[in-house]
């Protein structure tokens, strides 16, 4: 098995610039990100379109469709 191909990997501080912080495994000891779980636009997204299509429901429900 040669030697220097497979990266160390250890436990990275990550900082994300909504100041939400959390741990994961890299090669390095901390990093700094610019979307998380917690603020990407894909999950902070989810509620608008939740209330989104309670109004087309109250819209349907308006007209009878
Ligand atoms: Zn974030």
């Amino acid at each position: 098995m040669k030697e220097g191909i497979h990266p160390d990997y250890k436990e990275c501080n990550v900082t994300c610039a909504c100041g939400n912080t959390f741990t994961t495994l890299s090669t390095t000891d901390t990093m700094r990100v610019e979307v998380c779980s917690e603020c990407h636009p894909f999950f902070t997204g989810q509620q608008k379109f939740a209330n989104r299509g309670g109004r087309v429901e109250k819209f349907k429900n308006k007209y009878n469709l």
